[in-house]
């Protein structure tokens, strides 16, 4: 959208606005600046990087209250869980909103009259509009500009080709429980040292965060950053049987959404305001309500 946006196929944005959690894998970061440097900054948008601190650090600071990630918990009886997810609302949603008040000239928390809001672009695309959702403040009002155009994922790809911008990255968390194997993969074989990083984070949240272990709120059962509920270090993420092999080859067409998920992540994965927690947000406000 910023592209679209600065080539002049979509009005010009005001701003662009990157929410950064603080552990975005350095491929994203890189693609950041090039964005700045050769699109936003020559088409006169600018790029306002906005955040609630480092989700990592965060994660293992006991004297820090943390919004936890969705990490894959086994009990002490052997069921199954999952931490409730408050990552996207504090580390994205949330700086967002702040920086939108902000811009709008009422800071929290002054009251924002009611015919005052901003236009917030999603980037949204037809292949997905079932996430396109409505913005949770009266001071903030959704467009999808992607399914506006009718633009799928693959215009977007053909798009971001023709401008030299193939190897965009993913953006999302490095160590986000909500990989598929296919991107726990990709950090192991290009990037050892960042590999490292989330072997060693996995292993440090195995009995839960750090502030609520220090508060005496410790979690009864071991956490995990695989769904398989093993340590990242080992964990299947390269394991497919011949007979798996033979019956993925069969189904590619029709693939099951759970081995999909497994391969590529979780699909309504974390984006501001098309996340599948959407229902967690609008009941949590930050204090940042108008
Ligand atoms: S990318 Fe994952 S870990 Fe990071 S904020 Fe989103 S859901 Fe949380």
């Amino acid at each position: 959208m910023l592209a679209l946006s600065a080539n002049g196929r979509l009005p010009k944005a005001d701003y662009a606005i990157f929410a950064d959690t603080g552990w975005e894998p350095r491929a994203v970061y890189r693609h950041l600046d090039r964005l700045e440097k050769e699109i936003a900054a020559p088409a006169g948008i600018p790029i306002l990087r906005v955040s609630s601190g480092n989700i990592r650090r965060d994660a293992l600071d006991p004297g820090h209250r943390f919004a936890s990630m969705p990490l894959y918990i086994l009990n002490q009886d052997g069921k199954q869980g999952m931490t409730r997810r408050q990552c996207t609302g504090e580390y994205k949603i949330k700086p967002i909103k702040r920086q939108v008040r902000e811009l709008l000239g009422y800071p929290y928390p002054q009251r924002i009259p009611k015919d005052i809001f901003v236009e917030q672009w999603v980037g949204i695309s037809t292949d997905e509009f079932h996430r396109a959702k409505d913005a949770d403040v009266r001071y903030m009002r959704n467009r999808h500009p992607l399914i506006d155009l009718g633009w799928s994922r693959t215009d977007c790809v053909r798009y971001l080709s023709s401008l030299g911008l193939a190897d965009t990255p993913k953006s999302s968390c490095l160590g986000c429980p909500f990989h598929g194997n296919a991107q726990w993969r990709h950090i192991r074989d290009t990037s050892p040292d960042e590999w490292q990083d989330v072997v060693e984070f996995d292993a440090a949240i195995r009995q839960g965060n750090a502030r609520a272990n220090a508060g005496g709120n410790r979690l009864l059962g071991q956490a995990f950053l695989h769904r398989s509920r093993v340590p990242l270090d080992q964990a299947p993420i390269d394991h497919v049987t011949a007979a798996e092999w033979a019956a993925r080859q069969q189904e590619l067409d029709d693939r099951a959404p759970m081995e999909e998920e497994l391969e590529n992540g979780v699909v309504d994965g974390c984006s501001p305001w098309a996340c599948r927690a959407e229902a967690d947000l609008v009941r949590d406000d930050f204090g940042l309500a108008s």
